[in-house]
């Protein structure tokens, strides 16, 4: 039996997650379980899954997290120190999947134990960069990366040499908005920024896929997993979200991975490895698919993958402050108080300010992440 943590078990990643482990159960024992304030799902879940642990990242849902969890013997706890606690604990497998830079200290902690994470917490690495990608070979851990993105090129990747790689390919669906006009994009409202046409996620990476952020932040991200060189990272739309995204190697080969756009496939990836495992995924139907199709990102339209690119070209602060910002005008637009279009105007205003110096530690990290957000509220005069 192998031990599991889901952080952020009560979101879309943690369902397919605990999907998964359900049809397994005699494989897994489960440690820790969070949830940021949902305490009676979390509750749920941990009783279903006799975890050992359950944290709620708001210590104001504690009250209630005890009260649902009284004679189970399930330790319950609070807030954001709680969170990392849980995360210290150690598991064979940590599941990464708290939304933001929220997400960041308890996967460092996690991290710190020098066991596998499963990280779809992509804002984390984002953010940290470098302190995490040291920090993981310092403690001996192992990253799997559960986007599906990066799922797939790490699966394209094995067992080739990184030298190899003459590029790497991230697929992007193109959004909800992709073939919507300048002039639509600014009466795009929240409701429609959530509804994507192929996934069904939480509601901040769903407006990040319509803004195209996700993949300005999933280009940084592979930057960080895959050392190939900025250059030879590039972005492709792929409406049907069939392929999940490319590799191609300096002899003309290009290995694809494609599966439905569920996120149990990658996940079930991570939860194997190196092994493969059952899912209850319907087989691919070419013929019914019939036609691939690929274009090219609008970086007119949608500005953010050209945004996250000077960020990661700039580096050092930029990405965290890009993140920040980014996080910080979503949850302006996703409360009705910005338009669409403000959101990466926003991104841009924040990184044009003078930029703090290279963080080189977690708690660095974490002040960059905490100025940016002030900065952003002022230029979205919410502060
Ligand atoms: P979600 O909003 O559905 O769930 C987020 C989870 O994090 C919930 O359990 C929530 O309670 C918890 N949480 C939120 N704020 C918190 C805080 N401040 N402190 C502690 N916990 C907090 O999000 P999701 O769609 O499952 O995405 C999770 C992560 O996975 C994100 O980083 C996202 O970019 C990434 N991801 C998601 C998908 C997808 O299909 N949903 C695909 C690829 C990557
Ligand atoms: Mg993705």
């Amino acid at each position: 039996m192998r031990t599991i943590s889901v952080l952020g078990a009560t979101g879309s990643v943690g369902a397919s997650t605990l999907d998964l482990v359900r049809r397994n159960r005699g494989e897994w024992r489960v440690v820790a379980l969070t949830a940021n304030c949902n305490a009676a799902e979390l509750a749920t879940l941990a009783r279903e899954f006799e975890a050992e642990l359950a944290v709620v990242g708001d210590e104001a849902c504690l009250p209630e997290l005890r009260e649902a969890l009284a004679g189970s013997g399930i330790e319950c706890a609070g807030g954001p120190q709680a969170l990392v606690e849980a995360a210290a604990r150690g598991a064979d497998l940590t599941v990464a999947a708290i939304v933001g830079c929220a997400g960041l200290a308890p996967v460092m902690a996690a991290i710190e134990q020098g066991g596998t994470i499963a990280l779809a917490n992509k804002e984390a690495l984002v953010s940290a960069g470098e302190v995490m990608t040291a920090a993981v070979a310092r403690h001996g851990a192992t990253l799997l990366p559960v986007d599906s993105e990066h799922n797939a090129i790490f699966q394209c990747l094995a067992g080739n040499r990184i030298e190899d790689v003459r590029r790497i390919i991230l697929t992007a669906s193109g959004g909800p908005f992709r073939t919507w006009t300048a002039a639509q994009l600014e009466t795009a409202t929240p409701s429609q920024a959530v509804a994507h046409p192929n996934w069904d996620m939480g509601a901040k990476i769903s407006v990040d896929s319509a803004t195209m952020m996700n993949k300005g932040l999933e280009f940084i991200e592979a930057h960080h997993l895959f050392p190939v060189g900025l250059k030879r990272i590039e972005i492709v739309v792929h409406p049907q979200s069939v392929i999940h995204s490319l590799v191609e190697y300096r002899d003309g080969s290009t290995l694809a991975q494609l599966g439905p756009s569920d996120m149990r496939v990658p996940i079930a990836s991570c939860l194997a490895w190196p092994q493969r495992m059952e899912t209850p995924m319907a087989p691919l139907d070419l013929p019914k698919l019939g036609t691939l199709t690929f274009e090219a990102p609008d970086e007119m339209r949608f500005p953010a993958t050209r945004l996250a690119r000077e960020a990661a070209q700039a580096g050092g602060a930029a990405p965290a402050v890009l993140n920040a910002a980014n996080e910080a005008a979503v949850a302006a637009f996703l409360a009705g108080k910005i338009g669409f279009t403000r959101i990466a105007l926003t991104v841009e205003r924040t990184l044009s300010r003078t930029l703090p110096p290279a963080p080189a530690s977690l708690e660095d990290v974490l002040a960059v992440d905490r100025e940016a957000r002030v900065r952003a509220d002022e230029l979205l005069e919410l502060a």
